[in-house]
């Protein structure tokens, strides 16, 4: 890969414009650039595939209906967010990744009007996340505008569905049964364990043995309870082994029937399907020598990608040092940043992330319930939906997605 851009600054790279990306950049251009001795050389530049950030987290309930959520809070535009930092310092480039050159130190775009661009870059972060099955939950591989498309499809056909199936017993699968649950067949009386007779029959089936794994068995079965009130019924202990057709629920039949096959041999039918069963890391255009189960190998003490070569990190989904979580970034930003600050200084000590590995997720169960734990504590219902389940996030985007969030080095 030849580089075809003239070298006129040091270019700080950044792949993907989200919860890593973004908090990357702000930080960089903050509280690092500005330290250095020859600032005015260096540049940032952000590449992302969208001209919006998202609000991942709020998808199980933002597919339903854009009356749910607040429209302008849940997808925001990048390029305002950066409009605060002198001229020359930071660059948008819209488009993806498709080529790493770790040896070369090239990274090749392929930019939002079909050509190709190669960028040299003095020290790249990868933030490039990772995707779901179904393309209702995240920006993954398109721009913003695909992902309404999709969510158009959706619910178009929501209303005719009788029969939703979803499969993973992970928060975002329980998350979107709640959501649809509540949306379409409310909730059960006071009184009632289960909600009888719901308009519309959702299951959830996991060959888990049982649902959020990642917390105690008493929220799980917590969960199960606001779930049944909901008209939501879950199986446990049953792997989809086959959806016919193969592709219902993923890009281009987001609508399709389906009928599922479970391991023991039964069936499923669904008039709509929704696959939420893990995620993939976008990592297709990394050596597959970088990475591990997937994920860039990131050092879980600095977060440098060690095999690259110097001055390449990654952070997020993407990468290996810690569990795929919002709060998981927010603690690692900081120390990345230390870290590329040493790194472009040739001189200090290293800055050591440590992962902070207590119960922590918070999981709503329809616009007024919720489960969950944080930093080893279970949390009552009311407090899961004040904090999460209200706005599904919204509440704190704001800050992060302009900096504010970093406005003080920590
Ligand atoms: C439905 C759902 C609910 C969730 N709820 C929570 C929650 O409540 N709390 C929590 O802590 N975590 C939650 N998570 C996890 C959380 O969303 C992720 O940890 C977080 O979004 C990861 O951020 P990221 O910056 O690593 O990447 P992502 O958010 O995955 O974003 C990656 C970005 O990079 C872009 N990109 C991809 N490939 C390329 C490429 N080749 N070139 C350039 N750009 C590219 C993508 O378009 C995307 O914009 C949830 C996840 C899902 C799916």
């Amino acid at each position: 890969m030849a580089s075809d851009l003239p070298v006129s600054k040091k270019s700080v790279l950044i792949l993907g414009g989200s919860y890593g990306g973004i908090s990357i950049a702000h930080y960089l251009l903050k509280h690092v650039i500005p330290t250095l001795p020859e600032k005015a050389n260096y540049q940032v530049t952000l590449v992302s595939i969208s001209t919006q950030i998202l609000c991942r987290p709020a998808c199980p309930r933002a597919l339903i209906s854009d009356d749910l959520l607040q429209q302008d809070k849940l997808l925001v535009n990048i390029a305002d967010q950066f409009k605060q930092y002198p001229a020359g310092a930071f660059h948008l480039l819209r488009g993806a990744a498709i080529g790493l050159d770790h040896a070369s130190r090239l990274v090749s775009v392929k930019l939002s009007d079909q050509t190709e661009s190669i960028i040299p870059f003095h020290a790249l972060v990868i933030a490039t996340g990772a995707s779901t099955p179904s393309p209702l939950h995240g920006l993954s591989n398109d721009d913003e505008s695909h992902l309404r498309k999709s969510w158009s499809a959706f619910r178009e056909a929501l209303p005719s569905a009788k029969h939703i199936v979803i499969s993973g017993g992970g928060p975002t699968a329980i998350e979107t049964a709640g959501e649809l649950g509540e949306y379409l067949n409310g909730r059960a009386g006071w009184f009632s364990s289960k909600l009888e007779n719901p308009k519309v029959s959702i299951t959830v089936v996991t060959s888990g043995s049982r649902i959020l794994p990642t917390l105690r068995q008493s929220l799980a079965t917590k969960a199960e309870k606001f779930l049944a009130q909901l008209g939501v019924t879950v199986i446990k202990d049953k792997k989809v082994v086959a959806v016919e057709p193969a592709n219902a629920g993923l890009e281009g039949a987001l609508s399709s029937r389906a009928m599922l096959t479970l391991a023991d041999g039964s069936t499923l039918q669904a008039d709509l399907y929704i696959p939420a069963t893990g995620t993939r890391p976008n990592t297709s255009f990394v050596d597959a020598a970088l990475l591990i189960d997937g994920r860039v190998e990131t050092n879980p003490s600095t977060l440098r990608v060690d095999k690259a070569g110097p001055r390449i990190y990654a952070i997020g989904d993407v990468a290996s040092y810690a569990r795929p979580a919002v709060h998981g970034i927010l603690s690692a930003v900081p120390v990345l940043a230390a870290n590329v600050k040493r790194d472009l200084l040739g001189t200090g000590e290293d800055r050591v992330f440590k992962e902070d590995v207590r119960e922590t997720q918070l999981v709503p169960i329809g616009q007024s319930k919720g489960v969950g734990a944080a930093m080893g504590y279970q949390l009552p219902s009311f407090l899961v939906w004040l904090i999460k389940g209200r706005d599904y996030w919204l509440w704190t985007t704001a800050k992060l997605w302009s900096g504010e969030q970093w406005a003080k080095e920590s």
